[in-house]
């Protein structure tokens, strides 16, 4: 017997991660994905770059260190 069995993608997959920076209450920056996910606001912008780029890395999703 063949039994063809497809199996669809996690939903995980299929989502965009979309990664960018803005800027919280001034001082503060933040990575926000597309997926809802967000970093803790940093002073630094560097930090919150580096997480950004972490969870794009993670989900294999796109990253901007442009600040909004
Ligand atoms: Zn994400």
């Amino acid at each position: 017997m063949n039994e063809e069995r497809q199996s669809a993608p996690p939903q995980e997959t299929m989502m965009q991660h979309e990664v960018c920076l803005r800027r919280v209450q001034q001082h503060f920056v933040q990575a926000v994905c597309s997926c809802g996910w967000l970093s803790a606001a940093r002073l630094s912008e560097s930090l919150a770059a580096e997480e950004g780029r972490d969870h794009a890395i993670l989900y294999n999703g796109a990253f901007s260190e442009e600040i909004l």
